[in-house]
């Protein structure tokens, strides 16, 4: 009997192909310079804000509160209410305009300086580097066996990260509920159930993204790390080795004259790659999972004073800038392109309509409904219709209105004329309109509805509804 041939290498043999890589953990070096320093102003400028804003008492109420059970959105002295939602698509058109902007000029600003994923990763390497040491030391300590040091640091560590993220947890539910409830009904328990679930999510989610996540949620989760590229030009500034200037590159002491030795500026120290906290090599061009943070030019730029190299080797450059050789004026210049010119216009004009809008927004509002039943004879011989006017008071005292009609001879609004309304509150209230006989033509009346506070005439606003004649 003759052996059957050997099947071609890989085809229909065992090998398997994981579709899953295997995540290799990355332990960045800490950098210091200018890019850095920037970094941490941001994180101190985005979290001053994130976990003050909610301490801050506007009157009796916190300044800033979404009290979705009440459908009213608290900003300082602004009360929005659910049919104010065109401010929040306004927010959200100009934070999107805002992004392509920002990466039209300079890449992954966001990502490398604003986003919370950059902003908790930086704080939670932070404390990870004052416990276990830079990065030597935490490839060390990883690799030896469990001891009690070992054990007290890793402790030490995941007790100060699940301290910041249950605060970052309380933080975020306190946009939502009076925060300075929150810690005490914390303790005794007596939260709701959905505000200690959002506490616990919250908070988890933080201490697991930047604690263990990392660079993965740039790398696998984030869509903007896909289409950033799309918004990218040949005049993008973006974090670019110059390999021009670097290669080849190689070691040499620092006395030695790189031009004799054949060499480039980059003395291969690998601090770009040490430093990046996605681990990447930025020698290697653009790649997608650069968040743009800088650390590397920082990093790189420390080796050239070692060196006594101009910095720059790694640095904010365009591709066109080094295909053309052009200058730092040249590239400013380019900034300046139609395309970035044209975002901030559509920018600027939607800020200036939204906030304008805002501030010119009136002081009252007032809906009419007219009740389905169509109008009808009552006593002599007077024509009646029903209505329901919903009147929102943003004002945070309570205030007497009066509701009056015009729009066909003798119309007035027979029974109650005068409403109270409590501080940010909405009312529906019942409105009884007649004309006396022969006034109006039969079928459909245009009438406008007039709400004036009481207390001051010029809070006031129309409202149209029809008035009905029966032939
Ligand atoms: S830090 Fe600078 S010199 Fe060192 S390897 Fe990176 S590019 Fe080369
Ligand atoms: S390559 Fe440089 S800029 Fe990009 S993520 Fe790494 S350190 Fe940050």
């Amino acid at each position: 009997m003759s052996t059957p041939p050997a099947p071609p290498r890989g085809a229909g043999s065992d090998v398997e192909v994981a579709l899953y890589e295997v995540r290799r953990k990355i332990y960045p070096r800490a950098v210091t310079g200018w890019f850095a320093r920037w970094r941490w102003a941001l994180v101190w400028f985005t979290q001053l804000i994130f976990y003050g804003l909610p301490w801050i008492q506007w009157g009796s109420r916190p300044a800033v509160l979404f009290d979705l059970e009440a459908r009213r959105f608290y900003l300082f002295g602004v009360v929005l209410y659910p049919q104010d939602f065109i401010y929040l698509t306004g927010l959200l058109v100009i934070s999107a305009l805002g992004l392509f902007l920002f990466t039209a000029v300079a890449g992954r600003l966001w990502c490398g300086y604003a986003c919370p994923q950059t902003v908790y990763t930086e704080i939670f390497m932070w404390i990870e580097r004052r416990i276990e040491g830079d990065r030597a030391q935490r490839m060390k300590l990883d690799r030896s066996p469990m001891s009690a040091s070992k054990l007290a640091r890793k402790s030490a560590k995941h007790a100060l990260w699940a301290a910041v993220a249950l605060w970052t947890g309380i933080t975020f539910v306190g946009y939502f509920t009076p925060i300075r409830d929150l810690p005490g009904a914390l303790l005794t328990l007596s939260t709701g159930p959905w505000q200690t679930f959002w506490v616990l999510f919250y908070g988890f989610a933080t201490w697991g993204n930047a604690g263990f996540m990392r660079e993965q949620v740039c790398k696998y989760m984030c869509p903007y790390a896909r289409f950033q590229s799309a918004m990218f030009d040949k005049d993008t500034l973006i974090i670019t080795y110059d390999p021009e200037r670097g290669e080849p590159r190689g070691a040499r002491s620092r006395k030695a004259d790189p031009r004799s030795l054949g060499l480039g500026d980059c003395v291969d120290c690998e601090i770009c790659v040490h430093v990046c906290p996605t681990g990447i090599d930025i020698r290697k061009g653009l790649q997608y999972e650069c968040i743009g943070c800088a650390a590397c030019i920082d990093g790189c730029n420390q080796v050239m004073d070692r060196m006594g190299y101009p910095h720059g080797l790694i640095r904010y450059t365009t591709e066109h800038a080094l295909e053309q050789k052009l200058d730092r004026a040249a590239v400013v210049r380019r900034v300046l392109r139609p395309r970035v010119l044209v975002y901030s216009a559509i920018l600027l004009a939607v800020t200036v309509a939204i906030f304008g809008h805002l501030a010119l927004r009136a002081p009252l509002k007032a809906d009419v409904m007219r009740d389905r039943e169509l109008g009808r004879e009552v006593e002599e011989g007077m024509i009646e219709n029903g209505y329901r006017v919903q009147i929102i008071n943003p004002a945070e005292r309570t205030r007497r209105f009066r509701v009056t009609v015009s729009g066909v001879d003798t119309i007035f609004v027979a029974g109650d004329a005068e409403f109270e309304v409590g501080p940010a509150g909405v009312r529906m209230v019942p409105v009884t309109v007649r004309a006396k006989p022969g006034n109006g033509k039969p079928g459909s009346n245009k009438v406008s509805f007039r709400v004036e506070a009481l207390d001051d005439a010029s809070v006031a606003v129309q409202a149209q509804s029809t008035f009905f004649v029966p032939r």
